[in-house]
């Protein structure tokens, strides 16, 4: 079924509401995207795009606009928290060598996509808020100023407190995921190569990594906590809380933790994965439908995924319904597993008994030693899953 003269209203202009509306007009659609925000922004932070995502970015044909802005990353080093000693080298250029693992500053991706969606003519409504949406097969979207907008079809992409989310699943609110995140960019002044450092601490890890021709530096740090007592989900904060929470970690961790100016600090909250992506004329994606731990760096990879899937779903499928149902049956089971694997990884890096730990990080070194391709090609079937093939 062609979307052919199908209204599309996209909720959201987030990395996945932007790329949902790119895809369903190539399908056909007339898309609006509806922004709460007075501008299309990111926190300015970088984002891992891996290979899954990629796939997506290229067929929209943004891939070499991609590549101008990020930094190819040639491999991840896992590290211990005191020394910066490494554990384990995944050697992204020798094992994964024809896929292409990028660190983006956000605003560059977000840049990206705002700018094609503006050359293809999607007209985006910014200052837009969406109180509520009403599911069925005539989908109406409310806002807060009182308006009232119908579509064809209704897409939300509005992140972890969507709207469009209660509409099809009912008022559950998010729950503190028990970590906390201080993000921060710096100038390169220790020289990083094209490299991810990920360094392990009891409770805590630090993932860093070089932006925008290697200029910069993104340094996300996650600490468990036991609940989160401020109001809102995000704020600034200042460096030396995040250079005492990180006290324990020396060598290149350290070094880096000295040049934060600026920092800001997100509780990590998420719901369960959605039971209904989709209900009459409206469907949901990314955060929307499954917000994640960062543990993976999968959450705007996903995003990507289902955007495309979504778009490819309803332009295949007999009846709009028909296609919404494939939706669901392409992306969930895999938002599943990808997020399980983020919590695994939230516990594997954040080791607090000695013994234990050491023997988690022998293990991997031994791993390493004796099958460096194996544990770079164990998540091929996040990587190398393409959704954008066949
Ligand atoms: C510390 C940290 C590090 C991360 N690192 C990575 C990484 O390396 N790689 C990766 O893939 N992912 C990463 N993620 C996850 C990723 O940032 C998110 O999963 C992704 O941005 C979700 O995109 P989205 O478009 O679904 O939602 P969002 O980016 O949340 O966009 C939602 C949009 O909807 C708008 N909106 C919300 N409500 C309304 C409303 N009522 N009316 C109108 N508009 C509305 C918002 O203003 C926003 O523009 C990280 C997350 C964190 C917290």
């Amino acid at each position: 079924m062609s979307l052919n003269g199908q209204k599309a209203i996209v909720i959201g202009a987030g990395i996945g509401g932007l790329a949902a509306a790119l895809g369903l007009q190539a399908s056909g659609a007339e898309v609006t995207v509806l922004e709460q925000a007075e501008a299309i922004t990111e926190v300015g932070a970088g984002l891992q795009i891996s290979p899954n995502g990629l796939a997506v970015i290229q067929k929209l044909g943004l891939a070499d606009g991609l590549a101008k802005t990020a930094v190819r990353a040639e491999a991840v080093n896992l590290r211990s928290h005191m020394r910066g000693d490494l554990v384990l080298r995944l050697d992204l250029a020798r094992h994964a060598a024809d896929q292409k693992f990028y660190c983006v500053h956000r605003s560059d991706l977000i840049s990206l996509l705002a700018g094609a969606v503006r050359d293809r003519g999607i007209q985006v409504r910014l200052l837009q808020k969406v109180k509520s949406v009403e599911a069925g097969p005539d989908p109406v979207v409310h806002l807060a100023n009182g308006a009232r907008i119908e579509g064809d079809l209704v897409v939300g992409a509005d992140g972890l407190h969507s709207r469009t989310r209660v509409a099809l699943n009912g008022d559950d609110a998010p729950f503190f995921t028990g970590q906390a995140a201080w993000r921060a960019v710096v100038p390169n002044d220790p020289g990083l190569g094209p490299e991810v450092q990920l360094f392990m601490g009891p409770g805590q890890h630090m993932v860093c990594y070089p932006l925008r021709g290697g200029d910069l530096v993104n340094i996300v740090a996650v600490r468990e906590q036991a609940d989160w007592t401020a109001e809102g989900w995000t704020h600034s904060d200042d460096p030396d809380n995040l250079r005492a929470a990180f006290a324990g970690f020396g060598g290149l961790a350290r070094d880096l933790l000295a040049c934060v100016d600026k920092v800001g600090l997100w509780g990590l909250f998420r719901h369960p994965v959605a039971e209904h992506w989709h209900s009459g004329r409206v469907a949901l994606l990314g955060d929307a439908a499954h917000p994640t731990l960062p543990f993976m760096a999968q959450g705007a990879n996903m995003a990507l995924e289902d955007a495309w899937v979504l778009a490819d779903a309803l332009s295949k499928a007999g009846t709009d319904g028909e296609g919404l149902w494939h939706y669901q049956q392409r992306r969930r089971d895999r938002a599943v597993r990808v997020i399980a694997a983020a919590n695994n990884n939230a516990w594997k890096y954040h080791l607090r008994q000695p013994p234990v730990r050491g023997l988690a990080h022998l293990a991997l070194r031994v791993g390493g030693m004796l099958a460096p391709r194996h544990m770079v090609r164990q998540f091929d079937w996040i990587y190398r899953h393409d959704v954008t093939a066949g």
